[in-house]
C-alpha cells in the first residue's frame, strides 16, 4: 500500500505498483544491476517535470558495495574531519588543542551562565605548561559551538596582526574594530609581548572598547596580576597599565591554575 505523503504531488520515489494505482502513465522501468555482483536491483520511479526518472533502489549486500559504502563513509568522515579542523583554527584554535576537555566547574559554571555576564570575563593565571592554553581552547571552541561569535589569539600575535596594518590607519582602526568586536575575545600568554609603549596602549584601546561595551574577555597569562604590570610597565606608560590592570580586576574572575608543568610531568619528567 502507498502511503498517504505519496500523493502525485510528490515526486516520489514510486514503485511500479503504486505508480499504476494511481494511474499515472510511465515507461517500463530500466533493468539495474549491482556493478560488483551483477544482482539485479529494484526499480523506483521519479515524476520530474512531467516525465519520469527510474532509479535503482536498496542497497546491495554483497561484499564490493558492502566494501565501496564503507570507503564512502570513510572518505565523508575524513572530509568532514578536516572541515572541523579548520573551523576551529579559524577561530583560533590549533590542531593540538581543539579536542582540550573542561575539567574545572568555576569554568564550566561560567559557561553555563555565558549571557547573563554582562562583560564578567576570567583572569586565567597559571605557570608555563599548566593548560591555559587547553582552557581557552575548550571554552572558545564550546562557546562556538553554541553559536557565540569568539576568538582566541595570544597577545602578540594580535598585537602583530595590527601592527602590519600600520602603513593603513584605516586597516588598523578596522583590526582593533574587530577584536572589540567579537562576543568573546580570549587573549592567552599575555605579558609575552613586547610591552612597548604602544603595545601597551593599543591593548588598552581593545580591553577598553570591550570594557566599554560590556563585552567579556578571558586573558591568560602565566604572571600574577602584580608581576604582570611591573612586565608592561618596564616600556609602557606606567598610568596606561595601571588602567589595564584596573579594567581586568573589575571584569575578570581569577581562576588559579594549579603550578604543574602537565607537558613535562606527562613525559615522566620530575614536576617542579
Ligand atoms: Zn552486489
Amino acid at each position: 500500500m502507498r502511503s498517504m505523503t505519496n500523493s502525485p504531488d510528490t515526486p516520489g520515489p514510486y514503485t511500479l505498483e503504486e505508480l499504476d494505482e494511481m494511474g499515472v502513465a510511465h515507461d517500463e522501468p530500466p533493468e539495474f544491476f549491482c556493478e560488483h555482483c551483477g544482482k539485479a536491483l529494484s526499480a523506483r520511479c521519479y515524476l520530474l517535470l512531467g516525465g519520469t526518472a527510474w532509479v535503482p533502489y536498496g542497497q546491495c549486500q554483497c561484499e564490493g558495495a558492502i566494501t565501496e559504502r564503507r570507503r564512502e563513509e570513510d572518505r565523508a568522515h575524513a572530509q568532514a574531519v578536516q572541515r572541523r579542523i579548520r573551523e576551529l583554527q579559524k577561530i583560533g584554535i590549533e590542531p593540538r588543542y581543539q579536542n582540550a576537555i573542561l575539567c574545572r566547574d568555576d569554568v564550566i559554571s561560567y559557561l553555563a551562565t555565558f549571557g547573563e555576564h554582562k562583560g564578567n570575563g576570567l583572569f586565567i593565571q597559571g605557570i608555563s605548561g599548566s593548560g591555559k592554553t587547553s582552557l581557552c581552547s575548550a571554552i572558545v571552541r564550546d562557546l562556538h559551538d553554541a553559536g557565540h561569535s569568539v576568538f582566541l589569539v595570544s597577545a602578540s600575535e594580535m598585537l602583530e596582526t595590527i601592527q602590519e596594518t600600520f602603513d593603513k590607519p584605516a586597516s588598523t582602526a578596522n583590526e582593533i574594530a574587530r577584536y572589540a568586536a567579537y562576543e568573546l575575545l580570549a587573549i592567552d600568554d599575555m605579558g609575552r609581548e613586547s610591552g612597548s609603549e604602544w603595545a601597551v596602549s593599543t591593548m588598552y584601546r581593545i580591553l577598553n572598547k570591550r570594557y566599554g561595551c560590556m563585552r567579556p574577555t578571558i586573558i591568560a597569562s602565566e604572571h600574577k596580576l602584580s608581576s604582570l604590570g611591573v612586565r608592561m610597565s618596564r616600556r609602557g606608560d606606567p598610568e596606561r597599565v595601571d588602567a589595564i590592570l584596573s579594567r581586568i580586576k573589575q571584569v575578570c574572575a581569577l581562576v588559579k591554575l594549579p603550578d604543574v608543568d602537565y607537558r613535562i610531568a606527562r613525559n615522566g619528567f620530575p614536576v617542579r
